[in-house]
């Protein structure tokens, strides 16, 4: 079911961890980002638009992002070119398929098409300020604080930011481990989001729910993300007992994170 967050801005929302699917109108079609994730949900997408989709929009080379229908037709699929190298890289290995089922949760992982359509993206260069397409003016905010190759979008007109994998009301900041320096990566992605798009009114994560937040969650992320380079126990909602019912284990996601900074630290001193 496709709701509406902001003129001509829809989400839908999947059975799988709250992710949403945004569908933004244009003057010839739509812009879907992220669509997903069961092939169901897929499939319900596919008839609920009554328009033709003229482009797609993956927010990182995650596989819950990267999904698609040979019903929402064969419009140019756009990453970030580091996003877009990053899965090429990955469907080039001969069992590429096994590699990303085995990353998906085994009681979804017949119901998520891994398929001929999976992360067929093209990559947009470097400089590319926005979208390019016949719809309003999405503008690209690319940072490497989940994922390398992340972008969130901002929906100028009506000032709607879809975040990816950041902002959510349900997980914690998830770093990217393999990079150089994950906390201050994540530091300086939530700054690039709040100097250019601080003042938007609708903020719809890759998980969780939609909302008029923008600044509490950035500073909740923040204080996250201090605890965590700090080695004290974090005083998030999102964690403990006010964590929502289905997520109470975003609280091993922390303890595992946290390992993992201790570990790199103590390396670092020892090294
Ligand atoms: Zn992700």
């Amino acid at each position: 079911m496709l709701r509406q967050v902001a003129d001509g801005v829809l989400v839908h929302e999947s059975e799988f961890l709250k992710s949403n699917t945004v569908v933004v109108h244009g003057g010839s079609g739509v812009l879907l980002i992220d669509p997903g994730v069961l092939s169901d949900e897929l499939v319900c997408l596919a008839t609920d638009l009554r328009e033709p989709v003229v482009a797609g929009f993956s927010t990182h080379p995650h596989w819950d992002h990267l999904l698609w229908h040979v019903g929402l037709g064969e419009p140019p699929r756009y990453g970030t070119a580091r996003c877009a190298a990053l899965i090429q890289a990955k469907l080039s290995e001969p069992d590429w398929q096994a590699g990303v089922v085995g990353m998906i949760p085994e009681d979804i992982a017949g119901q998520v098409p891994v398929d001929e359509v999976f992360g067929r993206l093209t990559g947009l260069p470097a400089e590319t300020v926005r979208i390019p397409w016949n719809g309003p003016a999405v503008r690209i905010i690319e940072h490497q604080g989940h994922a390398a190759g992340h972008a969130a979008l901002l929906i100028e007109e009506g000032g709607v930011l879809v975040a990816g994998d950041m902002l959510s009301d349900v997980l914690v900041p998830m770093l990217a481990f393999s990079a150089a320096d994950p906390i201050e990566d994540y530091f300086a992605a939530l700054q690039l989001i709040e100097d250019a798009a601080g003042d938007a009114e609708v903020v719809v994560p890759g998980h969780g729910s939609v909302g008029g937040d923008l600044r509490v969650r950035i500073d909740q992320d923040r204080a996250y993300l201090e605890a965590l380079r700090d080695g004290r126990a974090p005083d998030d909602p999102r964690i403990g007992p006010s964590a929502k019912r289905g997520y109470e284990w975003v609280a091993g996601v922390h303890d595992w994170q946290s390992n993992q900074v201790t570990q790199r630290r103590e390396s670092a001193e020892t090294s």
